[in-house]
């Protein structure tokens, strides 16, 4: 499999490897396959589906797809049936909670699988409002040949999110910034244009342009379409959580594969650059609002320009729905007093578009598990959602953490450790 950028031509195409540590393609736009492979799946168990989806984008990378799957999936997924003919697809039951951890953990096995040991390792820098960091983190913390260093902004991150970002050592260096998130991020791109940076380090990112992070997250849209196709006899559609759409786009991509998806419904928050798309025709960035759902705060989601190369005008297979804070809310109660269940601010995006819709043969995506928006969830449903196990333990963990109010002091922290 060869990957092209969305602003070039197959000329210029890399393999899977090249294109996963490169990150972004040199002319600026994002990598997409050359051709679409031909994959063999029938329904199955997860492990089986994902190795079959993977293995063609993987080669020729040497690495094997079943291996991968194997260590980077170690964790359960679920589709919960809510109500006749609706189920809820439930990705956050990995280490840090969120569906994150499929990108995350996939991007950490392969890299460090395809770095030879003695050779310089890969240093992942990434900048972090939150989540992303997180799960990044934890995914390459302990991978041989690798090392991550996370900035986060002093200010703006909750102490449960704090915590899950410098609760590591060896491999991971976590430098609180002083300043902003948007700070980190110049910080980032500053490095990767420095020469100290480029000579001495060999600088990778894991922010969620990388195709890394994306082909992971078709293999759950492959396997529960095919669960449910098998059990209901009928195709789902899927109301998925969107800011950067990269989530919706492994659903569309999947789709594109041939896998049994009857439509993808974009589910956002108060931010409107999707619902503009599907209403007008034409995509246009937005300013970002601040919402409850806020891992979903974007105005221009990177992964538009995927979704536009591959159709430049919306399909019809593709819907979408913008909701406010108290329609979050509401929902939150809804999904609660309904079926029992507490969802995230996230999720009751997805809840709301489906309510809206009604009908038959739907399933929810769920991104995140509600204890990680405690704030937000409990107060609307009146009870404490207990930690997930893995989350409890990592917050016991002892934590460490520099900090930095410039990139040369950045450099000086790596050069030191
Ligand atoms: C990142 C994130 C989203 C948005 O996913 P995109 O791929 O950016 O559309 C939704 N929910 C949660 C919990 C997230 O962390």
């Amino acid at each position: 499999m060869k990957y092209r950028s969305t602003r070039g031509t197959a000329d210029n195409a890399v393999g899977i490897v090249e294109a996963i540590c490169a990150g972004l393609a040199p002319d600026g736009g994002l990598f997409v396959p050359v051709e679409w492979p031909a994959v063999q799946a029938g329904a199955g168990d997860y492990p089986s589906v994902a190795t079959s989806v993977l293995a063609p984008f993987l080669d020729p990378a040497g690495v094997s797809a079943s291996d991968v799957v194997a260590e980077a999936f170690d964790f359960p997924i679920e589709l919960r049936p809510l109500e006749n003919n609706v189920e809820m697809l439930e990705l956050f039951h990995g280490p840090s909670a969120a569906f994150k951890d499929f990108g995350a953990r996939f991007l950490a096995s392969v890299m460090s699988r395809v770095v030879e040991d003695g050779e310089r390792p890969i240093t992942i820098l990434v900048a972090t409002s939150g989540d992303t960091g997180g799960a990044v983190a934890s995914a390459f913390w302990r991978k041989p040949n690798t090392e991550v260093i996370v900035l986060f902004p002093k200010a703006g991150v909750s102490d449960r999110q704090r915590h899950q970002l410098t609760c590591w050592d060896t491999n991971v260096l976590s430098v609180e910034v002083e300043g902003v998130f948007d700070d980190c991020q110049r910080m980032v791109k500053a490095a990767f244009a420095d020469e100290w940076w480029q000579s001495n380090v060999r600088l990778s990112s894991a922010n969620s342009i990388n195709i890394g992070r994306l082909l992971p997250q078709v293999t759950y849209y492959a396997w529960a379409s095919l669960d449910y196709q098998k059990r209901h006899g009928q195709p789902a559609g899927f109301i998925i959580p969107s800011g950067n759409v990269g989530n919706a786009l492994a659903c569309v991509w999947a789709k594109h594969l041939g896998f049994p998806i009857r439509e993808v419904v974009l589910a956002a928050n108060a931010n409107t650059p999707l619902t503009n798309w599907i209403e007008s025709g034409a995509y246009e960035p937005k300013t970002t609002v601040a919402t409850l759902a806020n891992a979903m705060d974007v105005g221009a989601p990177s992964n538009m320009e995927r979704l536009l190369d591959l159709y430049p005008t919306a399909p019809d297979f593709i819907s979408a729905t913008s909701v406010d804070d108290d329609e979050i809310k509401r929902c939150i109660a809804t999904a609660f007093e309904r079926w029992d269940v507490a969802i995230c601010p996230h999720t009751a995006c997805a809840v709301s578009a489906y309510l809206e819709r009604g009908g038959d043969h739907w399933v929810l995506v769920s991104t995140a598990h509600p204890s990680k928006f405690e704030s937000v969830v409990e107060p609307v449903i009146g009870q404490t959602v207990p930690l997930p196990p893995a989350l409890a333990e990592s917050l016991k963990r002892p934590t460490s953490c520099h900090s930095a109010s410039s990139l040369e002091e950045i450099a000086e922290l790596k050069a030191n450790s």
